[in-house]
């Protein structure tokens, strides 16, 4: 998951990044609201933590731009301490979620992780794909209620592809991802990574759709709708 941080305060920019960088988000900095707001139209981004307060182009500014933009990510806002116009101007620039500094990094990251997950349409912090479950609050992933242990890039890869089960995800998105530094990025290792999840939770888990990426397969147990995802009995 790629986070976007945009936060002039250096000394609270660095703890973002740390705190995140910790939870496993693969983290960008941006130090001003025009470089934000460049980075969030070009770039792909799981979510992003906005100041409001900002240096060359206001957080509100940069919010209201990228939606303007249709750009959809979820959007975090950190507003100063009694400053309730900001929370209302900024929900209303399309802002998911708020907090109000100072604020607990326990608290950001909790609310992140629900502003992720609801994006990708699971209000259940437990995702659940037949028998493999994974804990979006700890990492922890399970098969048939046992835990597997993972490394913290196939543990990435997996929370990415879990997020997006069921649709083909091309191996540069991944890359892009689940990676933090350009010198990391070398398509060969998202291949050994999916290699280790099969080999961890089961050979068929993870397809390779030819030429276009990876996919998560859909399982839904015996009951319901089938492997390939299709539904049942809407014939006439
Ligand atoms: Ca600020």
């Amino acid at each position: 998951m790629r986070i976007l941080v945009v936060e002039d305060d250096p000394n609270l920019q660095k703890q973002l990044s740390k705190a995140l960088g910790g939870a496993g988000y693969v983290v960008e900095s941006a130090q001003d609201g025009e470089e934000g707001c460049y980075l969030g139209e070009s770039s792909e981004f799981d979510a992003v933590v906005l100041d409001l307060g900002l240096p060359r182009m206001n957080g509100i500014e940069v919010l209201r731009r990228w939606r303007a933009a249709g750009r959809t990510l979820p959007v975090l806002i950190l507003t100063a301490r009694d400053q309730w116009s900001d929370k209302v101007a900024g929900i209303d620039a399309g802002a998911d979620d708020y907090l109000a500094k100072p604020f607990h990094m326990a608290e950001l990251l909790a609310r992140l992780r629900a502003l992720i997950r609801r994006s990708a349409g699971h209000a259940d912090p437990l995702l659940r794909n037949g028998r493999l479950t994974l804990d979006t609050r700890s990492g922890e992933v399970a098969l048939d209620g046992k835990p597997v242990s993972l490394t913290a890039f196939e543990q990435r890869l997996l929370a990415y592809l879990m997020h997006r089960i069921g649709r083909v995800v091309g191996r540069g998105e991944i890359i892009e991802h689940i990676y933090a530094q350009d010198f990391d990025r070398d398509s060969n290792t998202v291949e050994v990574f999916v290699g280790r999840l099969r080999k961890k939770l089961g050979a068929d888990l993870i397809e390779t759709v030819r030429g276009q990426g990876y996919r998560l397969r859909r399982d839904e147990g015996d009951g319901g709708r089938g492997d390939d995802g299709r539904e049942v009995g809407n014939g006439r």
